[in-house]
């Protein structure tokens, strides 16, 4: 599933947000200040390279 992140407009607080099959944003909330519609940066998961995004990637060994 793809994984989402956002910035909010109103305190600016970054979030992820992991999104099943299409997402709008405008039903996307701030899970600080419950502010509908913040701003998408871009998907965490377009990188080739997972431990790129994600610090707690654990690679496995077959
Ligand atoms: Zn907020």
């Amino acid at each position: 599933m793809p994984l989402y992140e956002y910035i909010c407009k109103k305190c600016g607080h970054v979030f992820d947000f992991l999104a099943c099959g299409c997402v709008v944003d405008a039903n996307v909330k701030c899970p600080w200040c419950q502010e509908a519609n913040p701003k998408r940066i871009c998907s965490t998961l377009s990188s080739d390279n997972p431990a790129d995004v994600n610090p707690f990637y654990v690679e496995s060994s077959g």
